[in-house]
């Protein structure tokens, strides 16, 4: 399979074989290599891109799938923190002679009482709510074989109450800005961990008028985050856009 030089995590190859594609497109063969961790031991290096590419390219994949790696590689160091603590209390209770402590019990996660905000690692931005579900109903096939990340949608016209049941530790939200921005002010999700932004068709973002929301959005995520732009051309407005939410992105025009 073609997408195995490209160094993803063998989950999302996985998922791509599932898929049927066997060799990566034109723009993912050119975004993929370029968004993921260049370090040595693996850390992000947060450079910015700004992808020319049109609908049927393959586009959507050029972006889930370095975003799903990145998400994949912090979970495994979250899972990985998580067993060294629990190392340490339950060596930490033998020192003394005690017995393991017990795991803490798990609150009931749909219980409205016990809701959280969301804390994503990653943001893709739709300009409509057909495209956001389809995007993130893309990521869904794409990480059926990576346990435990979870995808939210948050669109407008969705019920308040069942947006936020679903925004339950999401990993990855994708959404339309405006309701976005509802949800971020009233508390119901935080945007400081996010370490990938996605801005998908943003010349239609241009369009219905979200540029205001967009650099209102990249003010209130993470300083350090890596920023990708797909944009159906690099015309002087979505350059104008790119450099309000992007320091000097690398170009890619398949
Ligand atoms: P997009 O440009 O993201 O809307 O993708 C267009 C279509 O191409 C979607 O139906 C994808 O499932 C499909 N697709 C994406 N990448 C590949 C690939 N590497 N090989 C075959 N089909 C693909």
């Amino acid at each position: 399979n073609g997408f195995t030089r490209l160094n993803l995590a063998p989950e999302l190859i996985a998922a791509v074989e599932d898929l049927g594609f066997s060799q990566p497109t034109a723009v993912q063969e050119q975004a993929i290599p370029a968004a993921l961790p260049t370090g040595e031991d693996g850390t992000a290096a947060f450079i910015d891109l700004m992808v020319s590419s049109q609908t049927g390219s393959g586009k959507t994949a050029a972006f889930l799938l370095p975003v799903l790696h990145t998400l994949i590689g912090l979970q495994r160091e979250a899972e990985e923190r998580e067993r060294a603590e629990r190392q340490r209390e339950v060596e930490a209770a033998a020192a003394r002679g005690e017995a393991a402590p017990k795991r803490k019990a798990r609150r009931n996660p749909t219980d409205p009482r016990n809701f959280k905000p969301a804390v994503p690692g990653a943001l893709i931005l739709s300009p409509t709510r057909e495209l956001a579900q389809q995007v993130a109903h893309d990521a869904i096939d794409l990480v059926k074989h990576a346990r435990g990340l979870r995808i939210a949608n948050v669109i407008g016209g969705m019920p308040y109450q069942m947006q936020i049941a679903r925004l339950q530790n999401a990993n990855l939200v994708v959404a339309t800005p405006g309701r976005l921005l509802d949800l971020q002010r009233s508390g119901q999700i935080k945007l400081e961990e996010v370490r990938f932004l996605v801005v998908d068709e943003a010349d239609r973002m241009l369009d219905l008028g979200f540029a205001d929301d967009l650099a209102e959005i990249n003010r209130l995520t993470s300083q350090r985050h890596q920023t990708m732009m797909f944009s159906a051309t690099f015309a002087p407005r979505i350059q104008q856009l790119a450099a309000r939410v992007m320091r000097e992105p690398k170009r890619i025009q398949v």
